[in-house]
């Protein structure tokens, strides 16, 4: 992405937000094109584009847009058929969408430990916590890092277990050079305003399976019937998008592969900068993955000098943004049984998600860099 376009470019001193949409393509265009036609509601030539154009890219046959990414993920567990009685697998350390889709269904996530490597879902932990209810695995390609699928695919098949990728940070991101959005029987994105593409709030779901597809089609207009109209044969929902969030999706989409090349860009100038900062480990990027650095994140050991919490801090006093890792969600009130997961409460603890907007400069994180430089004892 050349500094040209950028609209940055010239502001060294500026508050340097953590995450901020790039939406300087053809978004206004189109927006535009959708108020002035008046297709502003949930019909209209931009979603079935937004569907095709996201599908082809994912290498799936099918994809169905809606209103965000958790409503992704529920519909994507109803039409799995999974509900009252069963369990579903998922990492602590993710967003708490993850978990809450599972609840939402009547169904039990059972929240599992993370691998120190990868900060993904731990595929040893995952055969240890599988019952006679368990019905489905949900790995989540944490920050863009995409999960190791191969071993998590193995025990779903050893347990005749569904898997179902929760994709919502890691549009693009590849595994063994596969793109996400395939690697199990469903996957689930998000467009909400910080992740990779945005459509505003958006999601959508990902299968090569005809019957899925066409389900969570009828699923998410009320369970409509497609041949006879307001006649419901089943309880569905609305999670439909509205064609101005489609429009957005396919000015997004225009420029994606641009997009994903300035966050590897931006993670490779970050770990330059900071690879010889002791007490800093940088994220990961394993032999067989494509990352897509959602989010830029670094853990903070002892040997840093100072804590997590304190380098925050030094940061904003410098005009930087940072959030902190997510909260396992085995520690939050509505999940915690008092179990202990050590390894996702270790990176919940030190992680930092770094500024990683694609309106970053090069001098921002030089300047960034400099900052987490200062902050060290
Ligand atoms: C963002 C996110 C979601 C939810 O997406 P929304 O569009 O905000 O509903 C789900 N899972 C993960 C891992 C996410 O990061």
């Amino acid at each position: 992405m050349s500094q040209a376009i950028n609209p940055n470019a010239e502001n060294s001193e500026r508050f340097i937000p953590v995450a901020e949409p790039l939406l300087n393509g053809n978004e206004l265009a189109y927006v535009t094109d959708c108020v002035t036609s008046s297709w502003i509601s949930s019909l209209g030539k931009y979603i079935p584009r937004f569907e095709q154009e996201f599908a082809r890219f994912c290498g799936t046959k099918h994809g169905v847009a809606t209103s965000n990414g958790t409503t992704a993920l529920h519909l994507a567990l109803v039409v799995l058929g999974i509900g009252q009685g069963d369990q579903v697998i998922v990492p602590s350390l993710t967003f708490i969408a993850s978990a809450n889709a599972v609840y939402y269904t009547g169904a039990e996530p059972v929240l599992a430990e993370s691998e120190p490597r990868t900060w993904n879902l731990d595929p040893i932990d995952v055969a240890r916590k599988i019952t006679p209810r368990t019905k489905a695995i949900m790995p989540v390609h944490l920050y863009g890092h995409p999960v190791d699928m191969d071993a998590i695919n193995a025990i779903a098949r050893e347990h005749n277990l569904i898997v179902l990728e929760d994709a919502a940070e890691a549009h693009g991101a590849e595994y063994k050079g596969q793109r996400v959005g395939r690697l199990g029987r469903i996957a689930t994105f998000s467009f909400y305003g910080n992740k990779i593409i945005t459509t505003g709030e958006g999601g959508m779901l990902t299968t090569d399976n005809d019957e899925l597809a066409e389900k969570a089609r009828w699923l998410r207009d009320h369970g409509m019937s497609p041949t006879e109209r307001y006649w419901h044969p089943i309880i569905g929902y609305n999670y439909r998008i509205t064609n101005i969030q489609a429009a957005l999706g396919v000015a997004q989409m225009e420029r994606i592969d641009e997009f994903i090349a300035r966050k590897r860009e931006i993670a490779a100038l970050y770990s330059r900068l900071l690879g010889d900062v002791s007490g800093i480990t940088l994220p990961p990027e394993e032999s067989w993955a494509k990352s897509v650095y959602w989010m830029y994140s670094i853990l903070v050991g002892d040997e840093f000098g100072i804590s997590r919490d304190a380098l925050m801090a030094h940061l904003k006093s410098c005009g930087i943004d940072s959030r902190p890792f997510f909260h396992p969600i085995h520690t939050m009130p509505p999940y915690n049984k008092g179990e202990s997961l050590p390894v996702a409460e270790r990176l919940a603890r030190q992680g930092i998600n770094l500024p990683s907007a694609l309106t970053l400069t090069d001098k921002d994180i030089q300047r960034i860099a400099n900052a987490i430089r200062e902050a060290k004892r």
